[in-house]
């Protein structure tokens, strides 16, 4: 029936990639707790998406958007590829609240940080590129795609799962960092991010710095930007999102700020992204754009940032029990996750099975984020209340 064979290649690239069976791997083994115990209240804890709706400002906005575009003279075709001036200039004026000078110019909105994060990977050559491991896998997954020659940086309890620039003595390195970090919620100082900023300068490399959780940041020298860092906007790329900060996982806006200064072989980087991006998007939907820009405007931003408090009140709850329970954890502040070591010298996916079975909580491997998350186990804040304090208790009497 389907005996043709094609005679094109497809992107070998493909085959280098791990298997990626982390949360299906979840969902089969969930479905058979709840299949051999149906009374059991199940509790998520691994969830990495929102569960609470947009702020009243930012549907307002939408449906105000909306009606716009069922009027002839107020309808919208395409967006402009980079963000219409109205968004960008809110994400300046955003960034200038936390005192970081960000033009607008140098902001280019997107569909979201992880489309970003991948697609940022077009505009460079053939670059030695670092990521930290664990990490969030979009990373390394997009370039392997695009058969980069990538080296991972270890990570492990002695750093906080922080990575540091020691032992590297090469130039020319692309550097992915996160923070607060996902799966960690490990979070860099400003004098952490500020040595990876004179690593960078020093050795003429670009940090691709995802600072999708800025808005869990609480405590004072913690960056909320790369650009807080003197000298970061020559050699530092940012790429944030609204999914975290303000629930628009499901609605999709994120934006990259390419500063005009960083240039490389006498060619400025934003160059090559406006073109990229011009090539292959078409922009954000004015309403999304509308609802992004209300998220970021100052009654938006404090509305939103009331639901980032709710699940930080989670993310307190679940560290408090670990701390009584003397067990090690890295985020839990800064942070909607909490990066646990799975007690007894568990592996990580034994630690999930005993979890699963004798507490009926779930929770997600650190195995799955990379070599060095085996032995640890990543627990989030975005459930509600009630439920995050059941699956606290739970797990209390398991430690
Ligand atoms: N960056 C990190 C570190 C994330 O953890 C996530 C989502 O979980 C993203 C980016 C994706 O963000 P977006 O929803 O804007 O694509």
């Amino acid at each position: 029936m389907f005996a043709l064979e094609l005679k094109i290649k497809t992107n070998d690239n493909f085959s280098r990639l791990s298997e990626s069976y982390l949360f299906s791997e979840i969902a089969k083994r969930v479905k058979a707790r709840a299949e051999a115990d149906p009374s059991a209240k199940i509790i998520r804890l691994g969830i990495g998406d929102v569960t609470l709706p947009l702020a009243p400002a930012v549907t307002g906005a939408m449906e105000a958007a909306v009606r716009e575009m069922g009027v002839r003279e107020t309808f919208r075709g395409y967006a402009p590829e980079y963000g219409y001036d109205f968004l960008r200039e809110a994400i300046s004026a955003h960034y200038k609240r936390s005192g970081v000078d960000v033009p607008a110019s140098a902001v280019y909105a997107s569909d979201g940080a992880k489309c970003d994060c991948g697609n940022i990977v077009d505009i460079f050559g053939d670059n030695e590129i670092l990521i930290p491991d664990p990490v969030y896998p979009v990373y390394l997954d997009s370039n392997v795609m695009a058969g980069r020659r990538v080296t991972l940086l270890p990570t492990s309890e002695a750093t906080g799962f922080l990575p540091t620039t020691e032992g590297l003595s090469g130039e020319g390195y692309i550097v992915y960092l996160c923070s607060p970090g996902n799966p960690t919620g490990a979070a860099f100082t400003k004098d952490e991010l500020g040595d990876w900023v004179a690593f960078a300068r020093r050795t003429g490399s670009l940090l691709i710095f995802d600072s999708a959780y800025e808005a869990f940041v609480t405590e004072d020298g913690v960056p909320r930007s790369v650009y807080e860092i003197d000298g970061a906007a020559e050699c530092a790329v940012e790429i944030c999102s609204l999914s975290k900060s303000a629930g628009f996982t499901g609605t999709r806006c994120g934006w990259c700020v390419i500063p005009h200064g960083i240039k490389a072989g006498g060619t400025p980087l934003f160059k090559l992204w406006e073109r990229r991006q011009a090539t292959k998007f078409n922009g954000i939907p004015y309403v999304v754009q509308r609802g992004a820009e209300a998220a970021l405007l100052p009654e938006g931003r404090r509305q939103s940032l009331e639901s980032v408090a709710y699940y930080r009140k989670n993310a307190a709850v679940i560290g408090d029990a670990l701390r009584r329970r003397g067990v090690f954890f890295t985020g839990g502040v800064n942070s909607p996750y909490v990066w646990m070591k799975c007690p007894g010298g568990l592996t990580s996916w034994e630690f999930f099975d005993l979890l699963l079975d004798r507490a009926a909580v779930v929770g997600t491997p650190g195995a799955g984020f990379g070599r060095c998350g085996e032995g640890y186990f990543r627990l989030t804040a975005f459930g509600s209340a009630e439920a995050t304090e059941e699956a606290v208790g739970r797990l209390e009497k398991l430690l």
